[in-house]
């Protein structure tokens, strides 16, 4: 398929050239077509699949088609969890409209409010916003909802997980209920499809695309285990032979900042971002990392939730997440595209329990690192388990896989026949 058979406006057309975009991503050649027809649509997609486009080219097709007399009023309207991503889906908005008179503003907390007023009043088609920021606005009189055509509610299981759930009800009950409505999410648990079921109207579309495939397929993983007080050393000691830019995850704020004290000592490079940080703070770090100024970027889950970093060659679990959903949301980050990455975990003894519900949320273990510098002391408790692969430090892990078929007791993938696996734990 390609973008000229979904019957595309010039304008557009030429937009996704420009971006040098050939053919649509599988999310793309789905949802689109089905936009454009008017339905409504439940996306499981995180982001990395091109969903941002998926979503944004049909709305800017629809509001070129119609001819309405409330020019700069706002008729689509995406909400993100994040500031971060909310700039990022403008930015890819911005860009796809290139070619039209549509006007994209984007509105987030943690900044002043005045230049996100003044853009407002100008005038504004397609806005988009995090949820406080929005009803804040909109509770002063700035933001008018009645023009709307078009709803998008982005990463909405992470909205959930943020607290934002009274936020989306509330703002639900501003909306047009003649719209058309659109409910991305990366894993569908029971409380976000009832929240899609109070969205979306019962004909909708849905389309899936596995979040499985950049973790299994494109991301090479491996683990070490290491005491807590040397993963500083290993970090540093990894970095020297790893290329490129590096994400760093951590558990804490606190965890993050001091991870960034410890390589500026080293000469690294490092920025954090997390909650703390102002929000100029964490743009300026984001594009410090981007653009290659800064090489590590220490973030906890919640600030790099949706980050689009192209070329993203390495991600450190620095401190595994405790719940595993997130290792895959993580790890996800690199691999983007056709780009191949890879995913390095340390861990602790006392996160052996993470890294057993990740292994069974993936389905796959985690190929770990027999040999490196930080082993020596080591007591049993470090020991290989028996269906591990052990690699050597330098060597490319051996890729996992999420594939049943593959998985289920199979020697190359590391994971063990059903029942027959060996306690890792002493
Ligand atoms: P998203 O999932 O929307 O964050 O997109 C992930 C990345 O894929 C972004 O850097 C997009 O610019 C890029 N992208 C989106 N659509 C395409 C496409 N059809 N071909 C190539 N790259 C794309």
């Amino acid at each position: 398929m390609t973008f000229d058979s979904l019957g595309l406006k010039p304008q557009i057309l030429s937009a996704l050239k420009e971006q040098g975009y050939t053919q649509p991503t599988p999310i793309q050649a789905q949802s689109i077509p089905v936009l454009l027809d008017g339905f409504d649509l439940l996306g499981t997609a995180q982001t990395g699949t091109g969903k941002t486009a998926a979503f944004t080219i049909p709305i800017i097709e629809h509001l070129l088609d119609t001819p309405t007399n409330h020019k700069r009023s706002i008729k689509a309207l995406v909400v993100t969890p994040t500031r971060e991503l909310a700039l990022q889906v403008a930015e890819n908005a911005k860009r796809y409209s290139s070619g039209t008179s549509l006007r994209t503003a984007v509105i987030f907390g943690g900044v002043g409010a005045n230049p996100q007023i003044d853009q407002l009043k100008r005038g504004v088609d397609i806005l988009v916003a995090t949820p406080g920021r929005l009803l804040d606005l909109q509770g002063q009189g700035f933001i008018d909802l009645r023009n709307l055509t078009h709803f998008v509610l982005d990463e909405a299981d992470q909205m959930l997980d943020m607290g934002f759930i009274h936020d989306i009800k509330k703002l639900l009950r501003l909306l047009p209920s003649k719209r058309q409505s659109l409910f991305f999410s990366a894993t569908m648990p029971k409380a976000i499809m009832e929240l899609s079921g109070q969205i979306l109207k019962p004909n909708y579309k849905q389309v899936r695309i596995a979040v499985e495939k950049p973790t299994a397929e494109r991301v090479t993983q491996c683990v070490y285990y290491v005491s807590k007080s040397e993963k500083p050393a290993l970090l540093i000691h990894l970095l020297k032979d790893l290329e490129g830019s590096v994400l760093v995850f951590g558990r804490t704020k606190h965890g993050c900042d001091k991870v960034v004290r410890i390589l500026d000592k080293k000469g690294v490079s490092a920025a954090a971002i997390h909650g703390n940080k102002s929000q100029n703070a964490r743009q300026k770090a984001l594009k410090g990392f981007k653009e290659g100024t800064i090489r590590v970027l220490v973030a906890t889950d919640i600030a790099a939730r949706g980050i689009d970093i192209s070329g993203l060659e390495h991600v450190v679990n620095y401190e595994l997440p405790n719940i595993p959903e997130t290792y895959v949301h993580r790890i996800g980050r690199t691999g983007r595209a056709e780009a191949s990455g890879s995913s390095i975990s340390f861990c602790a003894a006392d996160e052996r329990a993470y890294l057993k519900d990740i292994e069974k949320l993936i389905k796959a273990s985690v190929p770990l690192v027999e040999e490196h510098p930080f082993t020596e002391g080591a007591t049993e408790e470090w020991a290989v388990p028996e269906n591990r692969i052990p690699v050597k430090q330098g060597q490319r892990a051996p890729r996992t896989s999420r594939d049943p078929k593959q998985s289920a007791g199979n020697s190359r993938s590391g994971a063990p026949a059903r029942g027959k696996r060996p306690s890792r734990r002493r």
